[in-house]
């Protein structure tokens, strides 16, 4: 099993090793060389649309799977307690799905509730309205 070892860095250095996740809290984001050994970057943001990182004090896991579809070598694996787990590769038809699902995600996530935006309005004129009217009663 392939071993992944991590380090914490203030800013991604440019010289990247094979086998480290570099990750930075600062940036909110983590940078490892694939591990098929093609070289490629891979860039796993943390945000709640994204990726999750687990640190248990000793080793990293992330979530979820990294899918290199973007590269040539195609390569599917997750990141668990600091070994890296081969997984599947996926059809076209499963990575459009996983794209599709990552978009609607994210859409719903930094999309404002329209209902909830007007309640909030609908609670500040109230309370202007009131402030007003107590302003009046003095
Ligand atoms: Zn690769």
């Amino acid at each position: 099993m392939m071993i992944m070892q991590h380090s914490f860095v203030e800013f991604i250095p440019d010289q990247l090793h094979e086998g480290i996740l570099y990750i930075s809290i600062d940036y909110c984001t983590a940078i490892h060389l694939c591990v098929c050994g093609c070289r490629n970057k891979v860039v796993t943001p943390f945000s709640p649309t994204d990726w999750k990182m687990t640190f248990d004090g000793k080793s990293i896991s992330l979530y979820p799977s990294i899918g290199n579809w973007n590269f040539d070598c195609q390569s599917h694996y997750w990141i668990k307690k600091g070994n890296v787990e081969w997984s599947g590769s996926w059809s076209d038809d499963q990575i459009s799905n996983g794209r599709q699902a990552d978009i609607v995600a994210k859409e719903k996530y930094y999309t404002p509730k329209p209902e909830k935006k007007l309640l909030i309005e609908e609670n500040k004129k109230k309370s202007l309205w009131d402030w007003f009217m107590e302003s009046l009663k003095l």
